[in-house]
């Protein structure tokens, strides 16, 4: 899939500061921030979105890297936002899955 955004920043084609990278995940800042800290924990494999996502050892390295990045960043201690948009009424604009997570300001409920 060598067009989608995130597997081109995983194989290293677009270059940019990992805040965290293993075999399973990887973790950037979002290019277009929507919260003093906006993460995007993503999966190595292309996976097109959360409906197609069945590996509960990949939905574990998802949650579990994004759980480990907001406690190491201390982001636990306000709260922080974990958001999965999933296809077009979702929200979803790149499609290869990836979580976002977001803190430092308040989060309002319904969301927009
Ligand atoms: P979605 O809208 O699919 O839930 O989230 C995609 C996110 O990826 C958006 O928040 C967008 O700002 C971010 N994004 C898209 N292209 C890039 C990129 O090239 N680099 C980074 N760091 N983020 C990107
Ligand atoms: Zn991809």
């Amino acid at each position: 899939m060598s067009e989608c955004v995130f597997c081109k920043i995983a194989k290293g084609d677009i270059p940019v500061e990992f805040v965290h990278k293993d075999e399973a995940v990887f973790v950037i800042k979002d290019l277009n921030p929507q919260a003093p800290t906006h993460l995007v924990i993503i999966p190595a494999q292309h996976i097109e979105s959360a409906a197609e996502l069945n590996d509960p050892k990949i939905w574990s390295s998802i949650m579990g890297c994004a759980v480990e990045t907001a406690r190491r960043l201390g982001l636990d201690k306000e709260g922080f936002r974990m958001v999965i948009n999933t296809g077009e009424q979702g929200g979803q604009t790149v499609p290869h899955i990836h979580l976002h997570l977001l803190s430092g300001r308040i989060f309002g409920w319904p969301p927009g």
